[in-house]
């Protein structure tokens, strides 16, 4: 059985600058207090198919702020999964890697080098042995799995369109990291509706490649979010963060959704969508994530 997840609220997005179009924001933060945003949409698939092959415990990586660690150990508290996490660097104390602990996930350092070997062929066998039968998820519940999952963002939005007044939208506008969860809206779209990928990493850590391999060639457009790299942030930024929360009355943080929402003033104020285009924008969660850095 596929865990059931909340459905999350699509309200109107009131920005001065979303003048000459129409906004809703879909927002993933508000679906659960512990297991927010879009993991656990990408959890979904991987969670059922640990519990068909009743497997003891699930096991996963990221960094210290991950918030796909932080689902996944929520998760697991949960629904009685035992958690493992594989964390990048050298042990560290933030607010995250408090969570992960209290919520039961044994932490393990890998140092940077032993991080960056993730991708390697051999590189899950040790902890496949150390934890024998133990569900493996890629970084960030990426692949088919994490993919699949997210169809369902896609039908809460629609389930909610009529209440908001709308008879129908044009257009998504996410944050994309690995492209996981942008592949998983152009699959349930299926071509009705164009998905925008603000991204948050540089081009070329492979967020096309892993869009084109799950989702084919069409049906979105990827646009530049990162502001020179994975979670740096500059006081533009911040100041943009802080006064969209003020006019909007929604919380965004700095490594995804405020790049994100950053990348669709640029779009709209230089005129890239027609008077009257209605866009949904995806609130993919992290909250937790800032307490580490904002
Ligand atoms: C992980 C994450 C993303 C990126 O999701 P992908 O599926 O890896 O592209 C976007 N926003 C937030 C808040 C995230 O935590």
């Amino acid at each position: 059985m596929l865990p059931n997840i909340p459905v999350a609220p699509l309200q109107p997005l009131r920005l001065p600058w979303l003048n000459t179009i129409q906004a809703a924001i879909l927002r993933l933060d508000l679906i659960d207090p512990l297991l927010s945003g879009n993991k656990w949409f990408k959890l979904r698939h991987h969670l059922q198919q640990a519990s068909q092959a009743r497997a003891p415990g699930l096991i996963s990586l990221g960094g210290n702020h991950s918030n796909h660690l932080h689902a996944l150990a929520a998760a697991g508290k949960r629904l009685g999964f035992a958690t493992a996490g594989l964390l990048r660097g050298h042990p560290q104390d933030t607010p995250t890697v408090r969570d992960l602990q209290a919520l039961g996930m044994a932490l393990h350092w890998l140092g940077y080098g032993g991080y960056r070997a993730r991708h390697e062929a051999g590189f899950w066998e040790p902890w496949q042995a150390r934890y024998p039968g133990w569900h493996c998820i890629p970084e960030g519940g990426g692949g088919v799995a994490g993919a699949a999952g997210c169809a369902l963002i896609v039908e809460q939005a629609r389930s909610q369109l009529a209440a908001l007044g709308w008879r129908g939208y044009d257009g998504w506008w996410l944050a994309a990291g690995t492209g996981t969860t942008l592949a998983g809206l152009v699959l349930a779209e299926a071509g009705a509706h164009v998905v925008h990928g603000a991204l948050a990493v540089p081009l070329d850590h492979g967020v096309p490649q892993t869009v084109a391999e799950l989702a084919g060639l069409h049906g979105y457009q990827l646009h530049d979010a990162c502001r020179g790299g994975f979670g740096k942030f500059d006081d533009e930024l911040l100041a943009f963060i802080e006064l969209s929360e003020r006019q909007s009355g929604v919380p965004f943080e700095a490594l995804y959704t405020g790049k994100a929402l950053m990348a669709l003033r640029e779009q709209v104020e230089a005129g890239a969508f027609a008077p009257g285009t209605r866009l949904i924008f995806l609130h993919t969660g992290g909250l937790q994530g800032r307490r580490g850095y904002l």
